[in-house]
């Protein structure tokens, strides 16, 4: 008796799957069944092969095929086109306020277009599927173009705020920002097949009045989507919101009704107990940002309570940052940090396990984002938001535990094929909807023009001949 064979568009053959599913399998010799955007199976490969007639098949025998990564703290805009223009020896104010808002004030439209898109080249090619905007600084039009084009997923949104009279350029009354907010909404609310949504996003920090920041959790709850800011990186935010409230930041956005399971709160350093107890109640979000943590010198390895976030039942995702702050945006990088820094911090090897760094870069970031039934692990049913990486280089050999050679022993370098909702936007290592080069002139081209236009002067140590 033959039994029928299913069509599906791509079988992904004898690959050492870690799927990520709620049994954390690695499948050895694994293949993963994808047609259209879904996952349609996921197990060994010789039964695959007797269940699918795929149209096409990828030999994955020197790859580990892992769930895309989930990075929750990007900006698109502002900063990819000046990365690393900022010296790296400004406090934190003066970082922010001398040189990175100018610099934000300086994007044109196309510049904000290429912004986007380099950075998400950058992404995709270490294996990043999905990411948490921080907010487009102003031209969101050119930001989602640039996304769609490339075939990335994101949540993203226009960056408001109403306190800081500073820059002119983007000053914006309470009810100006919520209109914005509700535009923007609008706007961007399924585009893609649903890879791009527009979230409710306030800068956060000590930008927002009250009332900007209850429209905004009004919004979020209206449209079902996310609210996210920044919070607490830096004394600033507690010294801040003490000054104004009497309360700590955490406890003033639980007294407003803003501190809610829809709630993405990135940063989070200089907290206190009482302020993890409410997020835990309320079951908001934290964001840890390692590799700015480490740039920006937030003392994150000195007060952090990442450790014990966790340990509470915290949902902690990771993050990068701004191209000015984390650089890179490499999120293997930033899980090794995750996994490394509180080791050292409290000499104790068992904090934080590769293991949990690993969730955090997928599952937990899944959740965090609101999309824990549609992305983070290998599983049918699922989006196909895949990663294979090439385990015939030498940081991958000898192979014993993949989950410590992804964690402590790779980076995105070894990143070969990604998909993204079924389509192949990475494959041997190039992206294969844009034209790279192209890009990358432009991005050099477009941030030279910025640094004119701001007039700051470019900081190098040393004499450049
Ligand atoms: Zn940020």
């Amino acid at each position: 008796m033959t039994t029928e064979l299913r069509h599906i568009d791509l079988l992904i053959a004898h690959g050492l799957l870690v799927t990520m599913d709620s049994e954390r399998r690695i499948i050895t010799d694994g293949a993963l069944a994808i047609t259209g955007d879904r996952i349609l199976d996921v197990g060994k490969t010789h039964e695959l092969q007797t269940r699918y007639e795929p149209r096409r098949t990828i030999d994955a025998s020197d790859k580990v095929v892992m769930p895309g990564l989930i990075n929750c703290h990007v900006h698109c805009t502002g900063e990819p086109l000046t990365k690393g223009f900022v010296p790296d020896d400004t406090p934190f104010e003066e970082n922010v306020f001398k040189w990175l808002c100018p610099i934000y004030a300086a994007h044109e439209p196309d510049d904000e277009y290429v912004s986007a898109m380099l950075i998400a080249i950058e992404m995709l090619k270490t294996g990043t599927t999905c990411f948490l905007e921080a907010g487009t600084v102003r031209f969101v039009d050119h930001v989602v173009r640039a996304l769609t084009e490339i075939g990335i997923r994101a949540r993203i949104g226009r960056w408001v705020w109403d306190i800081p009279p500073e820059p002119r350029v983007y000053r914006q009354t309470t009810d100006e920002a919520i209109r914005h907010l509700e535009d923007t909404l609008q706007r961007f609310r399924r585009q893609a097949n649903g890879r791009i949504q527009a979230w409710s996003m306030i800068i956060g920090h000590t930008t927002c009045s009250d009332a900007l920041m209850r429209a905004a959790k009004r919004l979020a709850d209206e449209y079902e989507v996310g609210l996210n800011m920044h919070m607490s990186p830096a004394a600033m935010d507690p010294e801040g919101f003490l000054k104004r409230t009497g309360h700590r930041p955490i406890e003033h956005l639980a007294s407003l009704g803003v501190l809610d399971r829809n709630v993405v709160l990135v940063h989070m350093v200089h907290v206190d107990e009482n302020e993890l107890r409410l997020v835990k109640q309320k079951e908001a979000h934290i964001v840890h940002c390692p590799t700015t943590a480490l740039k920006v010198a937030y003392g994150v390895t000195q007060i952090g309570k990442f450790p014990e976030m966790l340990a509470l039942g915290i949902n902690v995702a990771l993050g990068c940052d701004g191209s000015n702050a984390a650089n890179s945006m490499d999120m293997l990088r930033a899980t090794y940090l995750a996994a490394g820094l509180f080791k050292d911090a409290r000499r104790d090897p068992t904090v934080i396990p590769a293991e949990t760094a690993l969730e955090m870069a997928t599952v937990n970031g899944a959740r965090a984002m609101l999309l824990e039934n549609e992305i983070g692990s290998l599983e049918a049913g699922k989006k196909a938001d895949v990663v294979l990486l090439d385990r015939s280089r030498p940081e991958w050999v000898p192979l014993h535990n993949v989950v410590n050679s992804l964690v402590y022993s790779t980076d995105g370098r070894s990143v070969d094929t990604v998909i993204v909702d079924g389509d192949i936007v990475v494959e041997n290592g190039r992206c294969t909807r844009v034209d790279e080069q192209d890009i990358y002139q432009r991005a050099q081209r477009a941030g030279q023009a910025i640094v004119a236009r701001t007039g700051l002067p470019r900081k190098m140590k040393w004499p450049v001949i």
